[in-house]
């Protein structure tokens, strides 16, 4: 499969490809011009994500257009112009304003897709304040964790979710100050207020203050090998390159409908499911719904979605039920289709011609790239299971690191080495919040060392060879073992846990863990399903181990360091490798 090729005609799509002669603007392409795309904040006072994202729209005739299109989950919808957004986020910001919060301070979010996440999420920005979405799926451990890591002086969410997940947590947060609550706030509970008292009775008019492209904007939660999540630094200057990869990657035209399928919680919803769209200006469709393929079709169908990106877990899921299933529903609006997140397998590129008359494009990025760095374009032939070539703008190579911690660039093709991009782009992370070590350590010779390895063929496409870490990818979340295996640790019958992904042919990998008990604890089925409950109830049902398998001992190097990597290879039959720093067994 990795031999073919799907190709494509340009000049017969319609409407032509915003990138259409790739080479030509590779050569030409420079991100001061790409500015271009933006209007900036009125009489130079800087660039501000929510004011090219929505008020701008205005100026440009755009105040009646339809800028989101909210579906919720029992079958209302919603409507918001960016003339709507506009005052919608004008009063959330003037809330703030009115609960004292400053400038630079931290936002979270934690709700399900609904319209006030989205208007959250650009007021605070129009307040610059810096916005932290988290997954509404996390359970109360990631939650406080970042809270505590980032933060967090306002926190937006529901009362179900305030009342269930963050109400225990107060005492452990308190710089956590004000709570928004979307719904009716409970009587007598101190800093917590409903939204409608709050931000419906403010003014819709803001005038949003002088904003530094290179200020602090968002802050994305993402997993390491070791120790805490680390805190992604990403700055209003980032919008640059939301605009221009919506251009060349997505393809967005004026009329497009658009549907991003990732939830806010995770850097695609925010910077494809919120930015992006709205800066290029087109309607996005919400749907509040998880998955499910049937209505994921009816949504394609009754929405008229144009260029549709979503991910390869559902695509997985929705090939399990087969192209027919796709087939019975009128699909003529959709044109364009790409998936990120996870490695998009051949079949499944070639699944979306047999089913929707249109390949999926593969693309890749990470929470640290703020955007797309890596696509399969509308106007270049896909090499299916290749996550395609370089944006403009950005130059991707395969580097192999020395021992002294320099790199080399291997300039051979279909060598196996990380996959490294040159810096500076607009949407690079500016750093991780209070670890400026653990930054620094992701840069060689002007290279941004991306933790994943790869491969480049000689076209200049990138092949997605595997992570050169532990961390986990299952249905497209970023999952770190050591947060899982801390939550585990907590249990008192628990001495040493580890934890790895286990390849799953739908979700990428699932989290299993190895567990080795206490003295006077027994192994056994009752154990078994306690851990998993209480993982689950710490963690949430999105990081929370799916297996647990006991063990007398678990493998450590001399330095006590717990093995993952063994006992992955074991779990899959795979060699064993080196064992040289082995120093105590399971066995
Ligand atoms: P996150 O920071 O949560 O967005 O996860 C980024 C990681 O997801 C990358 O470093 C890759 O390991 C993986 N990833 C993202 N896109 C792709 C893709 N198209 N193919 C393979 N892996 C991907």
């Amino acid at each position: 499969m990795t031999g073919s090729r799907i190709t494509k005609r340009p000049g017969n799509l319609s409407p032509l490809p915003n990138l259409r002669d790739y080479e030509g603007t590779c050569s030409t392409f420079s991100w001061d011009q790409a500015a271009r795309l933006l209007d900036g904040l009125p009489g130079g006072a800087g660039l501000n994500i929510c004011h090219e994202a929505v008020d701008r729209h205005l100026r440009h005739g755009r105040g009646g257009k339809t800028a989101l299109r909210w579906l919720g989950k029992g079958g209302e919808r919603r409507e918001l112009t960016y003339g709507d957004l506009s005052l919608a986020t004008g009063r959330f910001a003037n809330a703030l304003g009115s609960l004292g919060v400053q400038p630079g301070e931290r936002v979270f979010l934690l709700m399900g897709r609904l319209p006030e996440l989205y208007v959250a999420l650009l007021g605070a920005l129009k307040a610059r304040c810096v916005v932290t979405p988290l997954f509404s799926a996390f359970g109360p451990e990631p939650i406080a964790m970042r809270a505590e890591l980032g933060d967090a002086r306002v926190l937006v969410t529901t009362p179900e979710l305030y009342q269930r997940k963050v109400r225990g947590l107060r005492a452990r947060l308190p710089g956590l100050k004000h709570v928004i609550l979307v719904g009716e706030p409970p009587a007598g509970e101190p800093g917590v207020q409903g939204w409608d008292a709050l931000v419906g009775s403010a003014s819709s008019d803001y005038v949003i203050g002088p904003t530094d492209p290179e200020s602090l904007a968002l802050l994305h939660f993402t997993s390491g090998t070791t120790g805490r999540p680390k805190g992604a630094m990403h700055v209003h200057g980032a919008v640059v390159a939301h605009a221009a990869t919506a251009l060349y990657a997505l393809d967005l035209h004026d009329d497009d409908i658009f549907w991003c399928t990732a939830d806010p919680g995770w850097v695609t919803g925010t910077s494809y499911g919120v930015i992006a769209p709205l800066v290029t200006g087109v309607t996005s469709v919400v749907a509040e719904a998880e998955f499910d393929a049937q209505t994921w079709y009816g949504v394609l169908e009754r929405e008229k979605v144009s260029v549709w990106y979503t991910a390869p877990t559902a695509i997985r899921m929705m090939m399990k039920l087969g192209a027919d299933a796709v087939r019975a529903y009128k699909l003529p609006a959709l044109r364009f289709m790409a998936s990120v997140g996870e490695p998009l397998n051949p079949e499944a590129v070639v699944w979306g011609q047999e089913a929707f008359g249109l390949p999926f494009h593969d693309n890749w990025w990470q929470t640290e790239t703020g955007g797309i760095m890596i696509a399969n374009f509308p106007a270049l032939d896909i090499k299916p299971g290749s996550m395609g070539r370089p944006l403009p703008g950005i130059t991707a190579a395969i580097v192999q690191r020395r021992a002294d911690a320099s790199v080399q660039v291997v300039a051979e093709p279909g060598i196996d080495g990380e996959l490294a991009l040159k810096v500076p782009w607009p949407s690079m992370m500016r750093g991780y919040l209070h670890e400026d070590e653990r930054y620094r350590k992701c840069f060689a010779g002007g290279w941004y060392l991306t933790g994943d390895l790869a491969r480049r063929d000689e076209d200049g496409y990138f092949w997605f060879v595997g992570r050169a870490d532990d961390v986990i990818k299952s249905a497209g979340h970023l999952i770190g073992p050591f947060e899982v295996e801390s939550a585990l640790l907590e249990h008192p019958a628990v001495a040493e846990a580890a934890v790895i992904g286990k390849p799953d042919p739908i979700v990428g990998e699932v989290v299993k863990a190895f567990v080795a008990l206490k003295p006077g604890f027994e192994a056994g089925e009752a154990l078994r399903r306690e851990l998993l409950g209480h993982a689950r109830k710490r963690l949430g049902a999105a990081v929370a181990p799916k297996e647990i398998d006991f063990r007398a001992n678990l493998p450590k190097t001399r330095s006590g360091k717990i093995m993952r990597r063994l006992l992955k290879a074991r779990e899959l039959g795979l060699p064993e490798g080196d064992l040289s720093t082995l120093e105590s067994d399971e066995k």
